[in-house]
């Protein structure tokens, strides 16, 4: 038994702070109380948290952990051994789950390796959701080819990923055995991309579409057939509409969805989720590729009144902070990002814990600290309702918990 005492609970379902003390039975929350008792076993942990704010641990819904540049060579897998970058990968899983992340779902690039290596215990990281690569038709960004055009392996001789299932959806009629491929390798979620982005080839950006909507409802049919969730990578145009049209779960990015009020309407009436990426964009805007560049810098101002709107007309906004090509910042800096665009430090906070379990499909187990749910918790020094930005500070991390375990420790220093 556990017992956090003292601190200052900001519980994840956006209720105002209360004084509390939580006691942790196992890997769960057995008891929430907001009396200040003293009267526990004496094998009972008792660890006094006065000064400090006690959260949900925080939950990241678009992350890619395994993904370490933009550069060509890093993305085809040639620029360094392969041990060496799972290794690199298993670092930043070990400090993601430092810095206070229990949860994370990964957006493309994590095989399942990783996580059958944390449940077995081989290495720390936070718990995983996985959806291993992105499916997207010929030309989508899920396809990878040189910059001429051509399949890697015809012209260039380089073999797709040996460790993720091919993603690409070659004719109609492969959408569904794709999809059950994925969840066949250990997708968790299935991932999918109706638009370019901010750093795929030039000819295919934000507002090119890739799918038509037999093949997206196909994609969501065939996924709810399996029991997963679908997170589609939407920013704008016909793309971001069939998306929403066709039932996806979130939209991920969705830079555009100010363009066309009716995209939130309908997010709003099917509990869509919307998963801005605004720390990428950041590092987009000052590409030295041209054209990832001019798009970054061009849909800044879309993306944060996007997220504004999403909020007033009652869609849920969950933080993902795109991590991965861009090298691994503090995960928490996307709640800096979000408040930046508008959001109160509550409603930010709700992204990263409350909302992000809503949007996994695990809000029974996770996301809220409440009596019965599992015990991931995170003990922070400070007020993040004052400076959501002392999230970033690893220093201020003080105690990090998941299932119940102590994950990092920095109190007894
Ligand atoms: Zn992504």
């Amino acid at each position: 038994m556990k017992v956090l005492k003292n601190g200052r609970l900001i519980d994840g379902t956006g209720a105002a702070p209360v004084g509390a003390t939580i006691v942790i039975r196992g890997n769960r929350i057995d008891a929430v109380t907001t009396r200040n008792e003293s009267d526990f076993p004496a094998e009972a942990e008792i660890i006094d948290a006065a000064g400090m704010t006690i959260l949900p641990g925080l939950i990241d819904c678009h992350d890619h952990m395994a993904n370490h540049k933009y550069d060509l060579t890093h993305r085809w897998r040639i620029d360094e051994p392969q041990s060496t970058r799972h290794l690199r990968t298993a670092s930043v899983l070990k400090q993601t789950l430092a810095a206070g992340y229990t949860t994370v779902r990964d957006a493309a690039g994590l095989d399942v390796g990783f996580k059958r290596a944390i449940e077995e215990g081989l290495i720390d990281g936070p718990r995983l959701v996985l959806s291993l690569s992105i499916i997207s038709p010929i030309g989508g960004i899920g396809d990878a080819v040189s910059p001429s055009g051509l399949p890697l392996d015809d012209c260039c001789c380089i073999p797709g990923d040996p460790l993720l299932p091919d993603s690409v959806v070659n004719r109609s009629d492969d959408v569904r055995p794709v999809v059950r491929r994925m969840v066949r390798a250990g997708a968790d979620v299935i991932k999918c991309a109706t638009t370019g982005g901010a750093s795929s080839r030039p000819g295919h950006g934000p507002r090119d579409g890739a799918f038509n909507l037999d093949e997206m409802q196909a994609l969501v049919d065939e996924a709810q057939a399996l029991d997963r969730r679908v997170m589609c990578h939407a920013l704008g145009g016909r793309g971001l509409d069939i998306a929403i049209a066709a039932g996806v779960n979130s939209i991920e990015h969705g830079s555009y969805l100010n363009e066309d009020p009716r995209h939130l309407e309908r997010m709003a009436e099917r509990g869509i989720f919307f998963v801005p990426t605004l720390l990428v964009y950041e590092y987009h805007r000052k590409s030295p590729q041209p054209h990832v560049r001019e798009r970054a810098q061009a849909l800044t101002e879309a993306h944060a009144e996007s997220i504004r709107r999403a909020l007033a007309i009652g869609v849920k906004v969950v933080a993902g902070t795109d991590a991965g090509g861009h090298g691994h910042p503090a995960n928490a800096g996307e709640l800096e990002c979000l408040v930046r665009a508008g959001m109160t430090p509550m409603q930010a906070l709700q992204a990263a814990t409350g909302w992000a379990a809503e949007c996994l499909g695990q809000e029974a187990e996770l996301g809220t600290v409440e009596t019965g749910k599992l015990a991931d918790l995170v003990v922070v020094a400070g007020d993040p309702l004052a400076d959501i930005a002392l999230l970033r500070d690893p220093h201020r991390i003080a105690l990090v918990i998941k299932d119940g375990a102590v994950a990092a420790n920095r109190l007894a220093r």
